[in-house]
């Protein structure tokens, strides 16, 4: 199929190891030039390239690239936008082009379903060092990228690590970090807003600093190390449609509210910059706790209705109809069933399962593996 004309993904191209100079891994322009050059030799000029880059690249590309840089954004040549991957995903989707890139966007799955039956149209790149090119853009070939269906629990992981690495900082392929996600942490500033609402631990993850210190991301002060978090489980909160408004973990021994406005030990979702107000308004002030217990093994969560306004009800997994719970009724959230508040918001565990001692269980460096639904 002759392409309709691709976007690419500048900051995976300038990134990438596998276009020469091999090995290296620092950003450069000229890998983007050398992919240009091997699109228009596989296809022509007919078929344009729309470039979209991350914004920080103006600081990652080294300084001789950036003045290059500035001049293709200045000439309309290339956009720079804060995080690319959403922003090329629906150019592609809207006008049916191709997408240069090698990253198979697994994190972005739940929002671009369009992806997994559209695999010929992401194409990545590989460099043939066979003959003696090495160096030479004109061993390059681009190829399909191997896009397939992605399991839910693979994204949710996906996601999660994004978010992670994204918002806090924490890297969970390194083992010093996965420490932090497995200690519970209390920031102990009095003025601190976390602190004043949840004084005994953090509710949200921690975030790293820059030489590894553990900060609380409100006040950006240390915090201070409580022990093992325990039995842990990531809640994630949604519209009805899916769209993710918010995520947290929930740790054993201690109950979490959600509602609107700021609460003791309360997920806020009025909070600044949340999206889907409509859906949001349909929560009450206290609308339904949240409780973890049991043991990594077999984790339990349960739900209590808070005498809502416009109540809660359950989903159990396969199950066709919801059931509406009673005020006060505690009920036990299994691991695909779903919680809707005021038949508007959706409350589930992610795919994704924390445990004692044990996070990301395929990335565990101490050969423990927890897996789905089995206790031997
Ligand atoms: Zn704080």
């Amino acid at each position: 199929m002759r392409p309709a004309g691709a976007v690419v993904d500048v900051s995976n191209v300038c990134w990438s190891p596998r276009i020469p100079p091999l090995g290296r891994q620092v950003p450069l322009l000229s890998r983007l030039e050398a992919v240009r050059e091997c699109w228009v030799r596989t296809y022509g000029t007919a078929a344009p390239l729309t470039l979209i880059g991350d914004r920080s690249l103006q600081h990652t590309l080294p300084p001789g690239d950036r003045h290059r840089l500035h001049e293709s954004v200045r000439s309309g040549e290339l956009r720079l936008v804060p995080y690319a991957d959403p922003v090329l995903l629906a150019l592609a989707r809207d006008r049916g082009l191709h997408v240069i890139s090698s990253d198979r966007f697994v994190d972005q799955r739940r929002d671009h379903p369009w992806i997994a039956g559209a695999a010929d149209r992401f194409l990545s790149w590989t460099y043939d060092t066979a003959d003696d090119t090495a160096g030479d853009p004109a061993g390059l070939r681009l190829a399909p990228s191997g896009i397939r269906e992605v399991p839910e629990q693979d994204k949710s992981r996906q996601e999660e690590a994004k978010e992670l690495s994204f918002a806090y900082r924490i890297n969970v392929r390194d083992a010093a970090h996965r420490r932090v996600l497995r200690s519970a942490w209390r920031c102990t500033t009095p003025s601190c807003i976390e602190a004043m609402s949840s004084p005994d631990r953090l509710l949200t993850w921690p975030r790293l600093g820059g030489d590894g210190a553990v900060l609380c991301p409100s006040c950006r002060r240390p915090l201070e190390d409580i022990g093992p978090r325990g039995v842990t489980r990531v809640i994630v909160v949604a519209d009805r449609a899916g769209g993710e408004i918010i995520r947290f973990p929930i740790s054993e021994n201690l109950a979490l509210v959600i509602g609107r406005g700021r609460l003791p030990y309360g997920i806020n979702l009025d909070a600044r910059g949340l999206p889907f107000p409509r859906a949001r308004a349909r929560v009450s002030r206290q609308h339904v706790k949240l409780q973890m217990s049991g043991t990594a093994r077999m984790p339990r969560l349960t739900a209590v209705d808070l005498a809502s306004r416009n109540g809660t009800a359950i989903k159990r997994f396969g199950m066709p109809a919801e059931r509406r719970l009673t005020s006060g009724e505690e009920v036990v959230v299994g691991d695909k069933d779903e919680l809707l508040l005021g038949g508007a918001v959706l409350v589930r565990q992610s795919g994704h399962r924390f445990s004692s001692g044990l996070v990301l269980p395929e990335l565990d460096d101490q050969g423990g593996s927890v897996t789905e639904g089995t206790d031997s």
